[in-house]
């Protein structure tokens, strides 16, 4: 049954590669906009975690660097429209994400860093939260009850008025600019007392997470760890030995599934 359906899905693509040619968006081969050697590559690093050390007062779980294979990903998912892409990267965002909320105690809140409003309306989607929604039901699939780990609060936090791109901006002007997140009025009963786990999708300097951690502790919410997809540095942050001085990992974990999903070794950083 799952060969058939395999099988259609390639037939399904070869036709559409007719109508509307494409390339895959990771080696750049013809007729896929992601090839099945390159997503099997990448479906077989799910449940991959390492812990990446930052200036933050909560632990951090990224499933890997901002580069390569997953950075292009991202960025045809992020600025290129490609909406069909959540369900993979919500199956990759897995590993940090368990790996985030196994810090809590059961009943973590999943809150997601804020997106521009005028960026979430020219996408027409919150690209994080759809991916935190896939990513929960992956683990769902592989043998968590749903809410058993977290749920999701989705729209915990919000961009305040004159909230600018990260993007350009100098590193005092980050932190400027972060501080304009806040929590909606009617979420400040829904938090106060409980522990959370922050989500964002790339780390740079961690501003935004910074500010996002203060908003939600102003409400009385504990962040237990926070979950990124990947995590990147500024040029200028990198050392003379080309180590990087706020963002280095130390140490690395795979996520252990209750099923479905082997445990896998510990690769960090990927080969
Ligand atoms: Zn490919």
């Amino acid at each position: 049954m799952r060969e058939k359906r395999g099988a259609l899905r390639e037939l399904w693509l070869d036709l559409r590669s007719i109508l509307w040619p494409c390339s895959c968006v990771i080696c750049g081969a013809a007729n896929r906009e992601l090839c099945l050697p390159c997503e099997t590559g990448l479906r077989a690093t799910i449940g991959r975690a390492g812990r990446v050390a930052a200036p933050l007062l909560a632990e951090v779980w990224a499933y890997g660097p901002y580069e390569g294979a997953m950075r292009r990903l991202i960025v045809k998912y992020k600025h290129g429209g490609a909406i069909r892409f959540a369900p993979l990267l919500g199956a990759l965002f897995a590993g940090p994400l368990v790996a985030a909320l196994e810090r809590g105690s059961g009943s973590a809140l999943i809150v997601t860093a804020p997106s521009r409003i005028e960026r979430v309306r020219s996408r027409g989607y919150r690209h994080l939260d759809l991916i935190v929604s896939h990513s929960l039901r992956y683990i769902t699939r592989q043998g968590h009850k749903r809410g058993q780990l977290g749920s999701f609060l989705p729209g915990a936090l919000q961009a305040a008025p004159g909230r600018a791109g990260q993007l350009g901006l100098s590193a005092a002007d980050r932190i400027r600019n972060a501080k304009k997140v806040r929590v909606p009025r009617h979420l400040h009963s829904r938090l106060q007392g409980s522990e959370v786990v922050l989500v964002d999708d790339i780390m740079t300097t961690g501003a935004t997470l910074n500010a996002a951690m203060q908003a939600l502790a102003a409400v009385g919410a504990r962040v237990v760890a926070v979950a990124i997809m990947n995590n990147t540095q500024r040029k200028d942050e990198i050392n003379s030995d080309g180590l990087l001085n706020n963002v280095e990992l130390e140490g690395a974990t795979a996520v252990g599934f209750e099923k479905g999903v082997k445990v896998r070794p510990p690769m960090w950083p990927p080969a």
